[in-house]
Order: structure tokens, then C-alpha cells, then sequence
């Protein structure tokens, strides 16, 4: 099937005002396709065709509506394959983990079609003699969605899947690094019965069609997920519209190894979560806080279990760890280890650049030792395939360190120990909690979010996405006497 690359607007494919060159950053030679990006003026009738398509989708039976989210996912699932390579090749994660990913936004969807028929409301008697109140969810209108690179269709998928669900309109600007992805979603939406205007992509960079997007006063809702400079920017935009907004921004999540954990496990969950995704997970573990107890083992074991992991292209089946996404974030990771050396960390290794058959952005999986809570280097997001290991002496120390920090998405212990695994869930200041687990990984249906600078606004996933996608209202009923 040839490869879509223009805007949806209107339920119209369109060519943009210039095109963005999208390549495969395992192998720069690869130019996956020219992208159309959306002009001022195409944003404008995505906004107008939203606003009249909302009200004809709102009120489409709930039925068609769960048959259009099925349809969507259950066609994303059967094509994990081919959409999963498409995601690896533009962005450079491994292809097992382009195609889990392709498969979970289908989950999103199939999760979302069932929650389209558990929409259902609240009944009261009034104080008042002879009045009724019924209390029920309605559409919050045009939500504008605003994605990352990073997890490109499944991030989109949680945050389109509830929208859609729940009676909105949507327009999409996807990350420019990633369009392919965008419009292999936007296809298949395109073609399950959803009025025109209801879904609408508008491709192009955060600075232009961004802002104007977000800094619009026709939209009602901004879901956003992406870095935390752009979603201060986002929050103070929409404040002052009054627009309702979501954010999921950073981390500087922290795998706590105690001195009784199981070690085969403990080693396991560091390396996932440290070096899935090439490190460029909001859910990474960048820091390890570990027991001096086990600390020099556990050391050991990491260093040769991030040595043995086979960097390459991610297209290969055998690769387990792909390129970083682009050359801008390849500079950034190449500073981030030149930081983690000015604080004091000791490299036990990695931190190189590294040469590979096909010309990409490849860097080898890195560990320092001996590194600072405080140090700029575990107090700062990286987005690299990097782990500092933070030593300390208790459980009470471990749990301190977790916590000192101003984000707080997510935290993770390996403990055999019910007492201090009870006491981190129940403490560590974050959104999510993992006990004996990656950092990293987390269910569709359940509430997904953080604490401190990590989220802003109410939670994605599951049931509770449905206090950003609608709003609530109150009727009173007053019935006549009976004749
Ligand atoms: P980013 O630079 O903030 O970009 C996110 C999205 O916002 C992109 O679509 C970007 O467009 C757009 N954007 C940029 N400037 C904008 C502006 N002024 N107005 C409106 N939109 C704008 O983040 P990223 O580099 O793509 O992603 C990495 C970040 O995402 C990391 O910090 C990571 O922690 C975070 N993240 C968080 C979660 C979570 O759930 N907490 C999940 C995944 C990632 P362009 O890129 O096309 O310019
Ligand atoms: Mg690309």
C-alpha cells in the first residue's frame, strides 16, 4: 500500500504549504517520506470542521460509535506487524517493541469501544417537593491533542481512544519526528464511519502549528504529552482561554535495589528499564538507588548485562537496544555523559557514540557508579540510555533519595521484604508505584499519571480519562401534575 503522507482535514487528505523529509535514524539513508506540513489557514478549517462535526458525533448512537473504536482497534492489532516496522524504522526502536506498541494503541481503542456503552449517570431526588435531578457526562467539546516521539502511536492512541469514546472532536499535531506513524493511525480512524471533521491531523512543528493550536480559543480541551518547558508553556496558554488541559511531562524515575532482593530479577528490571526504548521512556529508570549491601554485585551484573546488549538497527530482528531518535538528541546525550563526568560519576560504561554498518544515532547502553543524588546529573531528565547507581546504607535512605526530586511519575523497588515494600507503595511521592518491576510498563486499564512537575491535570487511561473528556450536568425536573 503506498504511503499517505499528507494532512487530514475535514475528511480530506491535503497537501501542506512544504513538506519535512521524515528519516530512519538506524540508517540515514533512509528517507521514509516527504510529510506534509499544514499551513495557518488549514489549522483554521480543521478547527471550523471540528466544531460543527462534534455535535453530529456526540449524537451518533452508541453503537456506531463503539463499532467505529472496535473497527479501529481490532484493524491496528491485525496489522501489529507492518505498522510496528513502520513505527522502528522512523523511530528507532527495535521492531519487538514498534509492534508491541502498534498492538497496545489497538488495546487503547478496543478498551475505550467497550467503556462507550458504560457511560452512564447519576439519579437524585431534589431537597425541593416533587423535583428530580439527573446528573450526566456530555462531550467537552474539540480536544486538540499534542503528542511525543517517543511512544508516537501508543501515546496518541490513550488520549484519542477516550476522546473519541466519549462524544469529542479531535485534532492531532503528532511530533514532526514521527509523521508516518501519524498518518498510518490517521488512515485507519479515516475509514470507520466517522463523520467528517471529527478526526482531523494536522502535521507540522510544535513552534508553528502547535502554538497556533493550542493557543486557540476554538478548542475546549488540550491533552498534551511531551517535555516539561513546552507544557508550562501549554498550561499558561490555556489558562489564559480557560481551556481545560492535561499534561504528562518529564521524570527522573529511581529503581530502589534493597540489600534482599532477588538479584536475577533486580539486574533484569534495571536493564529494561533503563535501556528500553533506548532510555527514551517518561517511565525510564535513570536512577538506581542500591543498598551498599549489594551494591558492588548488583554493579557488577548491570555493567556486563548493558555490555552484552546488542546495539544496532532496529529493523534487525536480533538488535535489542536501537539508535537514539535523532542527531539533536544524540549531541544531548553526548553532553549528559560529560555532565554525569564534571559532577564526579565514575563511567563504568558505555558513554560513546557508536559506528554501526548503517550511518545512525547510535550510542552505547551507559552506567556510572558513584554518583550524588543531588548532581545535576540524577536531578535533570536525560532521555538517554544512560543509569546513575546512588549508593545508600537503609531502606529509610533509599526512600529520602526516591523522593528527593521534583518530578515523580514513577518509583520501583526490588525487595522480598512485605514491610518495606508496603511502606514504599504507600510513601514514594509518584504516581506509580512498582514492586519488584520495571519502572517502566504499565497497564490501559488503569489511571496512568505522576505527581510534582511529571503531570498536570487529571489522569489518563482507563476509567478515570473520563473526568477530562466530558463534562458533568446537573438537570432539575420538575413534572407536572398528572391529567
Ligand atoms: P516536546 O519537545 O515537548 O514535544 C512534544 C510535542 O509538543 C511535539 O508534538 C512537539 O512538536 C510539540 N510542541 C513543541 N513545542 C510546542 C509549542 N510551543 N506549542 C505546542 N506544541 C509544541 O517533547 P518530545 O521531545 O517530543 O518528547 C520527549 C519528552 O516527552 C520527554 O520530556 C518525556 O519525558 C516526555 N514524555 C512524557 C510522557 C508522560 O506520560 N509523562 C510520555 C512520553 C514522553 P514538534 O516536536 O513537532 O516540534
Ligand atoms: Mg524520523
Amino acid at each position: 500500500m503506498k504511503l499517505e503522507t499528507r494532512n487530514y482535514i475535514a475528511g480530506e487528505w491535503l497537501d501542506g504549504e512544504s513538506t519535512v523529509a521524515n528519516i530512519n535514524p538506524s540508517d540515514l539513508s533512509d528517507v521514509i517520506g516527504h510529510f506534509a506540513q499544514a499551513s495557518a489557514a488549514q489549522l483554521n478549517d480543521a478547527l471550523a470542521a471540528a466544531r460543527q462535526a462534534q455535535p453530529l458525533w456526540e449524537r451518533t448512537s452508541l453503537e456506531k460509535r463503539q463499532n467505529a473504536l472496535m473497527g479501529i482497534g481490532q484493524e491496528m492489532m491485525a496489522r501489529a506487524d507492518e505498522l510496528g516496522e513502520l513505527l522502528s524504522r522512523e523511530e528507532g526502536k527495535p521492531f519487538a517493541e514498534g509492534r508491541g506498541e502498534v498492538y497496545r494503541a489497538g488495546q487503547f481503542f478496543t478498551y475505550y469501544a467497550a467503556e462507550v456503552l458504560r457511560q452512564i449517570g447519576d439519579n437524585a431526588d431534589s431537597v425541593r417537593d416533587g423535583v428530580e435531578v439527573d446528573v450526566r457526562r456530555e462531550a467537552v467539546g474539540v480536544v486538540a491533542i499534542v503528542s511525543p516521539w517517543n511512544f508516537p502511536t501508543a501515546t496518541a492512541a490513550w488520549k484519542i481512544a477516550p476522546a473519541l469514546a466519549f462524544g469529542n472532536a479531535v485534532i492531532w499535531k503528532p511530533a514532526n519526528l514521527v509523521p508516518a506513524s501519524a498518518v498510518a493511525l490517521t488512515d485507519i480512524i479515516s475509514r470507520h464511519g466517522l463523520p467528517a471533521g471529527t478526526f482531523n491531523l494536522v502535521m507540522g512543528s510544535g513552534r508553528s502549528v502547535g502554538q497556533q493550536l493550542i493557543e486557540s480559543p476554538h478548542i475546549d480541551a488540550i491533552s498534551f504529552t511531551g517535555s516539561g518547558p513546552v507544557g508550562r508553556g501549554i498550561a499558561v496558554a490555556a489558562a489564559g482561554n480557560f481551556t481545560r488541559v492535561q499534561l504528562e511531562m518529564g521524570s527522573k524515575n529511581a529503581l530502589v535495589v534493597m540489600d534482599d532482593a532477588d538479584m536475577d530479577s533486580a539486574v533484569a528490571c534495571a536493564l529494561n528499564g533503563a535501556f528500553g526504548g533506548t532510555g527514551q521512556k517518561c517511565t525510564a529508570s535513570s536512577r538506581l538507588v542500591v543498598h551498599a549491601a549489594v551494591h558492588d554485585e548488583f554493579v557488577s551484573r548491570l555493567v556486563a548485562g548493558a555490555k552484552a546488549l546488542k546495539v544496532g538497527n532496529a529493523l534487525d530482528r536480533t538488535t535489542q537496544m536501537g539508535p537514539v531518535v535523532s542527531a539533536e538528541q544524540l549531541a544531548q546525550n553526548v553532553a549528559s555523559v560529560a555532565m554525569a563526568k564534571a559532577n564526579g560519576g565514575e563511567l563504568a560504561c558505555g558513554g560513546d557514540v557508536l559506528t554501526m554498518p548503517t550511518e545512525g544515532y547510535y550510542m552505547a547502553p551507559t552506567v556510572f557508579v558513584g554518583t550524588r543524588n543531588e548532581w545535576e546529573v540524577n536531578q535533570e531528565e536525560l532521555f538517554a540510555p544512560m543509569a546513575c547507581v546512588i549508593k545508600v546504607d537503609s531502606y529509610a535512605e533509599a526512600l529520602a533519595t526516591v523522593n528527593d526530586t521534583r518530578f515523580g511519575l514513577t518509583a520501583g523497588i526490588m525487595t522480598r521484604d512485605l514491610a518495606r515494600a508496603t511502606h514504599f507503595r504507600r510513601n514514594a511521592r509518584t504516581g506509580c508505584v512498582m514492586v519488584n518491576l520495571p519502572t517502566a510498563g504499565t497497564d490501559y486499564h488503569v489511571p496512568f499519571g505522576g505527581r510534582g512537575e511529571s503531570s498536570y491535570g487529571p489522569r489518563e487511561q482507563g476509567q478515570y480519562a473520563k473526568d477530562f473528556y466530558t463534562v458533568v450536568k446537573t438537570a432539575y425536573i420538575k413534572a407536572n401534575e398528572p391529567v
